[in-house]
């Protein structure tokens, strides 16, 4: 990319690295900031380090928070004792949005995946086993429904029952291989109410 000022290159090049930014959408977002008020580009660039550099898991959900308990774990409104494990922080804020559900959750930060290596130490379940041995009555599991969350949710059920505490999994109104975050509320909660004990 000769034909642009080396800074300029730098920053495409940066951009570029994210994830669903090609070389063309790289050269417009440079563009673009490179057009903004300088404050409003410090802006952007300050909240994306302090995000970086502040944001932790929960000590007990394992979400991504910027506190040692996250709001939900912290709140005393939620009820600890039904908890729904989930992939990834972006189907917390799936659930969430439905409003209705008032346990906590645990997030697992992936699924179990033979295939691209990802097993079971990879992925935050030992966390999981460790918050069963408080007061806990039902573990809901709401993995996608992929061949990785299918895989996961059986991995998990066979691990929960022998100590007897409730394990059900959310109804299959997921569409397969759907990812929870892109699916409507309305059949979020179909799937939540139409759950099944494994
Ligand atoms: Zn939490």
């Amino acid at each position: 990319m000769d034909y642009y000022s080396s800074q300029i290159s730098r920053l495409i090049e940066e951009l570029s690295k994210l994830p669903g930014v090609g070389a063309k959408s790289a050269q417009r977002l440079a563009f673009y900031l490179i057009s903004r008020p300088v404050e409003e580009v410090h802006t952007l660039a300050n909240a994306m380090v302090s995000a970086r550099e502040n944001v932790r898991y929960c000590r007990q959900c394992q979400t991504l928070t910027d506190t040692e308990l996250c709001p939900i774990c912290s709140n005393p409104a939620r009820d600890p004792r039904t908890i729904m494990v989930v992939e990834n922080t972006r189907d917390l804020a799936a659930y969430e949005k439905t409003g209705k559900f008032n346990g906590v959750y645990h997030v697992l930060h992936g699924a179990i995946s033979p295939m691209l290596g990802i097993g079971p130490q990879d992925i935050r379940l030992k966390e999981l086993i460790l918050r069963l041995q408080g007061d806990v009555d039902e573990v809901i599991i709401a993995t996608n429904s992929s061949l990785e969350g299918e895989t996961t949710a059986m991995y998990i059920s066979k691990l929960i029952k022998p100590t007897g505490i409730k394990v059900t999994r959310i109804a299959s109104g997921v569409p397969v291989g759907g990812d929870l975050e892109n699916i409507d509320q309305v059949t979020l909660l179909r799937a939540l109410e139409g759950r099944m004990e494994l």
